[in-house]
């Protein structure tokens, strides 16, 4: 029995077999071979499974975030029908006498140069779904498949990181547990495993040969177990129901209020990357969604989702809640979470870059984009908008300027819209310290711990060499908190939480002291905050 040690970011206990996830684009190389006809019939077998996992991902896609946002699927098969391509790729085979991969690698090449050239914008585009889809035949050639989850039982997940843009891409339904050697308790893997109520560990050293062993993720104490033996086994089987007890009891908690026993109600909402997590979110009774990570929309996509695909996620989201509030959070991207469609730059200091309300500000028409598609969602439900990383009064005054805009084009051409309250994120020292002002532009603030705690403390939140230092608990943190809710308050603007430690237990009791008004957290923990709550 081997125990490695790393740091839990999510309890709970895991029980099964090891998928290791392979990072990156694998080197192709080229090789000579004797038989072409056993590398044209090795290319045709790859191709066929790359056309069935793009069929699953599709009809995966179009149940959790609708038609248009699926399409991208449908065209990855369409191009491994093309003639043009899989004639020239058997045609490098034969005339050249390589290996497979290496004829997909510079077809998929050739081609995406090709389309990169022309003049068309949509035909750009296709530059880079050509190379994805070579990449996906060729993972397939080498048995290494990146981003996809083959196996039919569901699996521990082992990889040395995760990037949001790979973990999106996951079949949830068949991830037991995460279990990185590289990431950080505030990454959105962290967050995303949260979401999904399954333990997740980091800083574990990954040296072992680990594809397809049994093991024992303990998210409690923060090991993985391989190869346990027949008592430690026993041991987690037993804890694993007691697990399943505990869940069970705290259901007959859904339908009642969240309420301290002396009456105080707290609005307890869930926070959601997207579609995927609402059946989470209903399941646990949130009274609303206080985050919707809109970002996780472009993340999902190769390109900019257009207004017409974000309206249908938001109206579903809006209707799927019935008249229960919906915070949208606009385009948070750029730091960790990047796309390659936006062409942003790299940079020195990415989290304190060229990132979120910066990029809406500075582009106004992508901006304007998301804000129309939300409005005419507003029609639907009831819809907040908030915007992230907020640092002054002269930002929310172009906002303003630029929803104005919106609503004034969309009466103009007769499209109706609902009554939106409009808040801000509180995650920057800057917005915390000018809240008293801030309160006056604002129907809300909602207090982000993550990127409070990163400013605060000057410390990278992506950093797990800093994991011991990095301290939400901080005395700063706790008064910021306090000061943002008084001054929230004197300008009757209610105040949340929808930070990570929104969900810390232990702070519960003093959040409900400092009054803050709404507590939104990940989805599996809204039963949990609300046990708490209502035995303060
Ligand atoms: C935060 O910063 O606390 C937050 C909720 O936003 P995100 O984690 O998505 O940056
Ligand atoms: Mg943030």
């Amino acid at each position: 029995m081997v125990e490695l040690q790393g740091k839990s970011v999510f309890s709970g206990i895991a029980i099964g077999r090891i998928s290791v996830l392979e990072k990156g684009d694998q080197l192709v190389k080229r090789h000579p071979v004797q038989e072409t006809e056993e590398e044209l019939a090795r290319f045709e077998q790859a191709r066929t499974k790359a056309k069935e996992q793009l069929q699953r991902l599709y009809e995966k896609a179009r149940s959790e975030v609708g038609e248009a946002n699926a399409q991208i699927f449908e065209v990855h098969q369409m191009m491994l029908d093309d003639l043009d391509y899989v004639e020239s790729i058997a045609n490098v085979i034969q005339s050249q006498k390589i290996n497979a991969e290496f004829a997909v690698a510079t077809v998929g090449d050739n081609f995406a140069q090709m389309f990169q050239a022309m003049d068309d914008d949509y035909m750009r585009e296709r530059a880079a779904d050509v190379k994805d889809v070579s990449n996906r035949v060729i993972r397939i050639l080498q048995g290494k498949e990146k981003g996809t989850v083959d196996s039919e039982e569901p699996v521990i997940l082992v990889a040395e990181d995760l990037a949001p843009s790979e973990t999106v891409q996951l079949d949830k339904s068949k991830v037991l547990s995460f279990v990185t050697h590289k990431g950080s308790t505030n990454s959105h893997t962290a967050i995303l495993a949260r979401t999904m109520n399954i333990p997740a560990l980091i800083g574990v050293e990954l040296a072992e040969k680990l594809e397809g062993k049994m093991a024992i993720v303990d998210g409690y104490e923060g090991k993985l177990i391989l190869d346990a033996d027949e008592e430690t086994l026993c041991y987690y089987e037993k804890k694993k129901e007691e697990e399943e007890e505990e869940k069970k009891l705290l259901l007959n908690l859904k339908g009642k209020e969240t309420v301290t026993t002396k009456g105080k109600k707290i609005h307890l909402y869930a926070n959601i990357g997207g579609m995927a997590d609402l059946a989470s979110v209903l399941s646990n009774d949130a009274a609303g969604i206080g985050l919707f990570r809109s970002e996780f929309l472009y993340l999902e996509s190769d390109k900019l989702p257009t207004e017409e695909e974000q309206f249908k996620v938001y109206k579903a989201v809006a209707e799927t809640m019935a008249g229960k509030k919906v915070i949208i959070r606009t385009l948070d991207i750029g730091a960790d979470k990047k796309v390659d469609y936006l062409n942003l730059e790299a940079e020195e200091n990415p989290a304190m870059g060229y990132r979120a309300i910066r990029i809406c500000l500075d582009q106004p028409e992508l901006f304007k984009t998301q804000l129309r598609a939300i409005y005419r969602a507003s029609y639907y439900g009831n819809i907040g908008i908030m915007f992230p990383m907020i640092i002054s009064l002269e930002e929310i005054k172009k906002i303003k300027e630029i929803v104005a805009e919106v609503k004034a084009e969309l009466k103009d051409h007769g499209i109706l819209y609902g009554d939106v309250e409009l808040g801000i994120m509180i995650e920057t020292p800057a917005a915390v310290m000018i809240s008293d002002k801030l309160a006056e532009e604002v129907e809300f603030f909602s207090i982000g711990t993550n990127d409070l705690t990163q400013y605060t403390l000057a410390m990278d939140r992506q950093n797990p060499k800093l994991e011991s230092f990095y301290d939400p608990h901080h005395e700063a943190i706790l008064r910021m908190i306090e000061m943002t809710v008084e001054n929230g308050h004197k300008h009757q603007c209610w105040v949340g939480i929808c930070g990570e430690l929104g969900a810390d237990l232990s702070l519960t009791e003093t959040f409900i002291h400092m009054g803050i008004d709404e507590l939104s957290v990940t989805p599996s923990m809204v039963l949990k905050v609300r046990d708490t709550i209502r035995k303060i």
